[in-house]
């Protein structure tokens, strides 16, 4: 008998979804911004401290909107890893702008800060620190780069809601910061996103080029008498049946959060062996950063050893799965973007990296997973030194 698959990822549900669906609904009021949307808004502004928070579509929207705001023009140079989501540099290339690729650390795989300042030219106009699996990144130092070359930090933080950097909040650190709500994140609306805005002087352009490039924000609160068409924009607003699913989602944030932690955590204590036989290494956290258990992956000698053992778990009923193809190698990212210098991690860590299921339920599965895991790789270990013996 094959034993029920489990699923890489199952989106989790609170139960009171569709409760406040049914209100959203009763209130009458579909579009966007309604009283949701709001209560949505408040609960960002108070978790991070943002001066203004606004949900969008998607974080991909919401790093659109970044983009305008920041003034990106035809041939600005954007900081990004190479290691990341496809959006991270889409937004800035529709804008004009080129992304330029530096390479990441080696423990969290996030941007190798100790590389930013060397591949700023007149050109650069913007850093993307990108939050892999909800560990920040070395902030520090990256707003620290920004300040001295008068350069804007635009935080993708999609992974990193309820994460924190020195106990500040990942998206309340860079000049604007975006959230994803997709529903493979810890929280979310099927699609959906929040752009965060720390920096005042950015926070009433947001608005209007969210609603279209008009002003009706500010009409809405009676600062002016009609509204109109006053700059570029488009509509990046998610309407009120998806804010109401976000607000439950919202209110059980932190005990979503402890649920995943308290899954990443025995995926940690069950390979501990593993990783002191050599055989695989597990996520590093560093100290000052608070996760937020966004992923569990491990890391493997080869992409043979990972594509053998993506098979052997799959033979099992177990979806385990890899990302990304880096930017810098894929057809858009050749044709839009450029490197700088040689981005070696990137390139190895994207080939032995292998994400394993991650989500509330998972918890009785994840011990026998993790056995799978050692026995494979075990096998393969004895197999590979009895070959060398032979020689
Ligand atoms: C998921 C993700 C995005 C895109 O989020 P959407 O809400 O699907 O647009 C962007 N960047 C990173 C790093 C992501 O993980």
């Amino acid at each position: 008998m094959t034993p029920t698959p489990i699923p890489f990822n199952k989106p989790y549900m609170t139960g009171r979804e569709l409760w406040y669906i049914a209100q959203a609904h009763a209130n009458g009021h579909l579009s966007g911004d309604g009283m949701f949307t709001k209560k949505c808004h408040a609960w960002l502004e108070a978790h991070t401290g943002a001066r203004k928070a606004l949900l969008t579509h998607s974080c991909t929207g919401a790093l659109e909107m970044a983009a305008i705001l920041a003034g990106i023009q035809p041939g600005d140079e954007v900081i990004m890893p190479s290691y990341t989501f496809v959006s991270t540099a889409n937004a800035f290339v529709l804008r004009g702008g080129i992304p330029v690729f530096v390479d990441i650390r080696p423990d969290t795989l996030n941007i190798d800060e100790t590389r930013i300042e060397a591949a700023i030219t007149p050109r650069t106009k913007v850093i993307v620190p990108v939050h892999y699996a909800g560990v920040a990144c070395e902030m520090d130092t990256i707003m620290d780069i920004a300040r001295r070359h008068k350069l804007l930090v635009i935080e993708d933080a999609a992974q990193g809601i309820m994460s924190t950097y020195k106990g500040r909040p990942l998206g309340s650190i860079g000049h604007m910061a975006a959230y994803s709500f997709h529903e493979t994140k810890n929280i979310i609306s099927g699609e959906g996103g929040a752009l965060l805005i720390n920096d005042e002087s950015l926070a009433e352009r947001a608005e209007i080029i969210r609603e279209k490039g008009t002003n009706r924000s500010l009409f809405f609160r009676g600062q002016v008498d009609k509204y109109t068409w006053v700059d570029i924009g488009s509509s990046y607003l998610p309407g009120e049946v998806i804010a109401a699913f976000l607000w439950a989602q919202m209110e059980e944030a932190t005990a979503i959060t402890n649920m995943r932690l308290s899954i990443w955590q025995q995926y940690h204590e069950a390979l501990f062996e593993v990783e002191a036989e050599g055989l695989l290494r597990r996520p590093i956290v560093p100290e000052d950063c608070q996760h937020n258990a966004h992923m569990y992956y491990v890391l493997l000698d080869s992409i043979e050893t990972r594509t053998a053992l993506i098979a052997c778990l799959k033979g099992e009923g177990i979806n385990s799965v890899f990302h990304y193809v880096p930017l810098h190698s894929s057809p858009g990212g050749r044709e839009y973007g450029r490197m700088f210098g040689e981005l070696k991690n990137t390139e190895e860590f994207s080939d032995r990296l292998l994400r394993l299921p991650l989500w509330i339920g998972v918890e009785n599965e994840v011990d026998s997973i993790c056995e799978i895991i050692r026995k494979f790789l075990a096998v393969q270990a004895n197999s590979a030194a009895f070959g060398t013996a032979l020689k």
